[in-house]
């Protein structure tokens, strides 16, 4: 038994065993953690709105709460999801602040409801266990499949694919796939997603989807591309090639048969590219192609894997498609040696060369990242010194207006009583 005193709120006459006791106790707790839940979500809505992290470096708000919350990455960006969808559900998240409805009840309910189903769902979701409503939304969410398949024909004749190079230099692409297809594209985007954070899960993210596909959708071109390169074709002919000039601070870098890109964009593809720079003369001859001193040997790569394991930047969790970054540029200067070099994501190689953020080593080996106001980012969350029992009663105090009893979060359901699983998944269309 923990030493905590918890009120509990006995409204009964007759004397209660131990074990009813502690029933209660449990059932109250679960109320108050529902509510505390519910602040907590709003609380990470509004974090996630001002988009702190962002400031921070982190990739999403997802990433900040898993370093600095210890939630996984999964579980990171469900509760941001359910942060958001609370946000239009009204009446749903007043049940959940006052510690009537779990977490669980709320997350499945979140996957459907809109203003037109709500009341219905929170009354499933009140009268409910969490297996049923977590049953019917799984139910309705078929059936809502099946209705809209019915609307996908014909449309093999018009799929198509277009592109071309906005005024800024971004490739600007529209595509236009038939169901079966375009699943298997989202799926591979979205596994390359996954790919980027470790995790397998398959949820909404918070963060600008549309800005993560697009990372997602390079590197399904690079891994394509690696796989023509290891299969022994001809691979050179789709190699990303920038054309430097012998002067670097001076010329603008272009990709070949492309645009122009910015001097940062540059530098940061040559920080890890073992044949794309070519650097010229004013002739536009080759100078010097593939440099060995700036390329990245196989062996020294291995080593550098094996000591940063993924991306170096505090925060990250990526592992797959890092980069191997020059602390001091080869440009300036930079040797490509170990301690020269760290293990940097997409996202990361991105804002420490055209974000405004820094990485740097120390005089003693450290390597330290700043922002873009040049503080130091901490590698690792510092715990506040507070102890359970404070952190429980704080809880309490609270949300001590909130009624929490030890029947706040029960079901309303008699046991045993079988749903109309067709009826229920009928109100809900
Ligand atoms: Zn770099
Ligand atoms: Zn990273």
């Amino acid at each position: 038994m923990s030493s905590v005193i918890v009120p509990i709120q006995d409204h009964r006459q007759f004397e209660q065993s131990d074990s009813e006791k502690l029933g209660d106790e449990i059932t109250e707790l679960c109320g108050y953690i529902y509510a505390a839940t519910h602040h907590l979500l709003e609380l990470i809505r509004e974090f996630d709105e001002m988009h702190y992290w962002e400031d921070l470096g982190f990739q999403s708000c997802a990433h900040w709460l898993n370093f600095k919350c210890g939630f996984g990455m999964n579980s990171a960006r469900e509760r941001l999801r359910v942060a958001h969808a609370l946000g239009g559900l009204p009446k749903i998240s007043e049940k959940f602040s006052e510690g009537a409805i779990s977490y669980s009840k709320v997350r499945a309910i979140t996957r459907v409801a809109d203003e037109t189903n709500e009341a219905y769902l929170l009354m499933v979701a009140t009268h409910g266990t969490a297996h049923h409503v977590e049953r019917l939304v799984s139910q309705y969410r078929r059936a809502k499949k099946l209705e809209d398949a019915e609307f996908a024909r014909d449309m093999h004749a018009q799929r198509e694919v277009t592109y071309y190079y906005d005024h800024d230099g971004c490739l600007v692409m529209k595509a236009r796939i038939p169901a079966a297809q375009g699943e298997l594209i989202v799926k591979a985007l979205e596994m390359a997603i996954d790919e980027q954070d470790v995790t397998a899960e398959t949820s909404e993210d918070p963060e600008p989807i549309a800005a993560r596909r697009a990372d997602a959708l390079c590197e399904i071109a690079e891994a394509y591309m690696n796989n023509a390169e290891n299969s022994g074709s001809t691979a050179d002919r789709y190699q990303v090639v920038v054309h430097v000039g012998a002067r670097l601070a001076g010329d603008i870098p272009r990709l070949e048969n492309g645009p122009h890109v910015t001097a940062e964009t540059s530098r940061r593809i040559a920080c890890d590219c073992s044949k794309s720079v070519i650097t010229e003369d004013e002739s536009g001859e080759p100078l010097n192609i593939g440099r060995r001193s700036r390329t990245i040997p196989p062996p020294m790569r291995r080593a550098l894997k094996a000591r940063d394991g993924g991306c170096r930047f505090p925060g990250c969790t990526n592992h797959k498609f890092v980069d191997g970054h020059h602390i001091i540029h080869w440009a300036d200067g930079g040797e490509t040696s170990l301690d020269n070099l760290v293990l940097l994501c997409r996202h990361h190689h991105h804002l420490v060369h055209e974000g405004g953020f820094d990485c740097k080593r120390s005089k003693d080996g450290e390597i330290y990242f700043l922002d873009q106001k040049e503080r130091h980012l901490e590698p690792f969350p510092t715990p506040k010194d507070t102890t359970l029992e404070e952190s429980l009663a704080w809880m309490y105090r609270k949300f001590e207006e909130k009624n929490v009893s030890a029947v706040t979060p029960a079901a309303k359901w008699y046991a045993g009583e079988e749903m109309d699983w067709e009826h229920a998944v009928s109100l809900l269309f």
